[in-house]
């Protein structure tokens, strides 16, 4: 399975904007866009002006980077949301906020998009009581997640259960905080992304 293998900050800076892909030392002063926010390379600093098509390629490839998804599932996600009723950026984005490791990330039950994918890969959670290792599996409403009996007691799963009180759950998941227990309750609407994303820019590069 491919996947971007390079450093996330450097992602972060390439699109000068803050795509939370670390988890906690995002929140620090740690965070590479905090302390250098120049467009990393020879000539990061001398790139100034943006067309059309740039600002549409970068909203792609924020969307791509935030996500954690190459391009050609990322291209096959537009074709499906643009066969959809309703707006394609829109459904789009509600598509791809379904993917287990998104759903992982956002129930607190991993501190990064990226740590969700490792755990969903290593069988560290159940999907309506069975074993899942599929990141892009896409949940429906009725679906129940679990971690795993035998991964509670994991050091790191274990660190994160243990503030998971904290968590805010999207409200288009139900999260039992005790059993570590989510259903899906609806599908995602578009308020429910966070992060503000100018979707029909990436509409409107993939329409040419
Ligand atoms: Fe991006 Fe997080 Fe790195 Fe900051 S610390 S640059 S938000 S990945």
């Amino acid at each position: 399975m491919a996947k971007y293998t390079g450093p996330a900050c450097r992602q972060c800076r390439r699109e000068g904007v803050k795509l939370f892909l670390k988890g906690d030392r995002c929140f620090s002063d740690k965070c590479a866009i905090s302390r250098r926010s120049t467009v990393p390379g020879q000539h990061g600093t001398g790139r100034k002006t943006v067309k059309e098509y740039g600002l549409q390629l970068r909203e792609k490839q924020k969307a791509k980077r935030y996500y954690g998804i190459l391009e050609k599932q990322f291209r096959n996600y537009y074709e499906k949301a643009s066969r959809q009723e309703g707006m394609a950026g829109e459904n789009l984005l509600t598509l791809i906020e379904k993917r287990l490791d998104n759903v992982v990330y956002r129930l607190g039950f991993a501190e990064s998009r990226r740590e969700a994918r490792q755990f969903v890969l290593h069988g560290h959670f159940t999907l309506n009581g069975r074993k899942v290792t599929i990141p892009s599996l896409i949940v429906k409403p009725g679906d129940v997640i679990s971690i795993k009996d035998t991964s509670r007691s994991k050091p790191r799963i274990k660190e994160i259960l243990e503030g998971i009180e904290s968590t805010n759950a999207p409200k288009w998941i139900e999260l039992d905080k005790t059993n570590f227990v989510a259903k899906i309750a609806q599908n995602p609407q578009r308020d429910d992304v966070d992060f503000p994303f100018e979707e029909h820019l990436i509409v409107e590069l993939y329409s040419k």
